[in-house]
């Protein structure tokens, strides 16, 4: 600028002075919006992270992360990452990811918590080598409980279907070795086929219901069904074994007629259900009573029987698929042990619930809640 006045010459530095600290500005702007960014996505993730650099240092970790190992966010910051995990085999994979600059990918159950981590550390490279590891943690409890739920299940199911097949297979086997011939006990070895036989039926049947219930598959036409009626209609089913058992029953709602907003052939399983345990845990000359009231948010229905009841500890794991109190003696009397979470999910599904009582395990009282309708 040789030829320039003077005065334009500072004008025109003053000028270029000015527009670059306007770009430092906005650079330093756009840098701090970046980094508002980064920090906003990772504490909006549903995983826990943290990001460890080449000295060791946790630069940062993620609210998720410091909830689930009860780290202050502020404080962890700087610090050397084997001091803010305490769990050797977190900070092994985060060494092994360090120096040997690899991926790795562990599942880890914390001691203390019980809680299972699916655990990501990842190095964060560029050309100029590597600048730390990305470290994120994936709760994955409660699928791993349901994967647990899941296999107990089928190896319940299966030593279900294997304890009267087995029977089935035995007496066939005696059957063909020449009990055939033995005229005596040739109609008790049917016999036990036959029951053990109606088992296996029964059994396959409750599955089938359970899963059909449980799944949601079945759609619910809720219509208001008179109580009465149906308590009624279910008890003819049972007519032989109550007069058998030389049972009183009594049927007591209010008011009446007792309307409940309910799909009949599920609402008919779940009576049907509890109507069957209380006859056959009752005892001979005992009593079913079968009583509804209305509350001022709710209806309610009782099913109370007398008999043995059932013993405190078991009263919470009632409802559980296959829980039976006394397995020998409900075996003998053939239940399949899934009576009560079906009528469980029923209730359910009608947005209500089911609750057990046996004071002085005198009798047993089953109580549903229903919503007004
Ligand atoms: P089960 O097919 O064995 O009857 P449930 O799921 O219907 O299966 O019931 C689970 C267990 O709860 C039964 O095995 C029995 O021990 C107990 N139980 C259920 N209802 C009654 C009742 N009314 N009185 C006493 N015990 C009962």
């Amino acid at each position: 600028m040789p030829n320039m006045p003077a005065g334009s010459v500072w004008r025109e530095l003053g000028l270029n002075i000015e527009s670059a600290a306007r770009r430092l500005h906005a650079q330093a702007q756009t840098a701090q919006e970046e980094k508002d960014q980064v920090a906003a996505i990772l504490e909006s993730m549903a995983e826990g992270v943290a990001v460890i650099d080449t000295n060791q240092r946790v630069l940062l970790v993620n609210s998720v992360l410091g909830r689930a190992f009860g780290l202050d966010k502020d404080e962890t910051a700087g610090r050397y990452y084997w001091e803010v995990f305490r769990d050797l085999k977190i900070n092994e994979m985060i060494e092994k990811a360090l120096s040997g600059r690899i991926a790795l990918r562990k599942e880890h159950a914390m001691m203390l918590s019980g809680a299972v981590y699916q655990i990501q550390i990842s190095p964060v490279l560029s050309e100029g080598g590597i600048h730390g590891v990305v470290a994120v943690f994936y709760d994955v409890s409660k699928l791993k409980e349901l994967e647990r739920t899941r296999s107990e299940f089928i190896a319940n199911v299966s030593h279900e279907l294997k304890t009267p097949l087995t029977s089935i297979l035995g007496y066939v086997e005696t059957l063909k070795e020449g009990g055939i011939e033995d005229a005596r006990n040739r109609g008790r070895f049917l016999e036990i086929i036959e029951k053990q036989a109606a088992k296996l039926h029964e059994l396959i049947e409750d599955l089938m219901l359970l899963s059909k219930v449980e799944s949601g598959r079945q759609e619910l036409k809720k219509e208001a069904l008179d109580l009465e009626k149906l308590l009624n209609s279910v008890l003819s089913s049972f007519e032989r074994a109550i007069a058998a058992k030389k049972i009183r029953v009594q049927v007591d709602v209010h008011p009446r007629p007792f309307f409940i907003q309910a799909d009949l052939e599920t609402m008919d399983q779940a009576f049907s259900n509890l109507t069957d345990n209380a006859v056959k845990y009752n005892e001979p000359d005992g009593e079913i009573l079968f009583t509804a009231w209305q509350e001022p948010e709710c209806m309610k229905i009782r099913v109370r029987n007398s008999g043995r009841g059932i013993p405190p500890d078991d009263l919470p794991r009632i409802f559980e698929r296959f829980y039976r109190v006394d397995k020998s003696r409900s075996k003998e009397s053939g239940g399949s042990g899934l009576g009560l979470s079906i009528v469980k999910h029923i209730i359910e599904r009608h947005a209500g619930r089911i609750e057990v009582e046996s004071p002085g395990q005198r009798g047993a009282s089953f109580t549903i809640t229903l919503p007004k309708s």
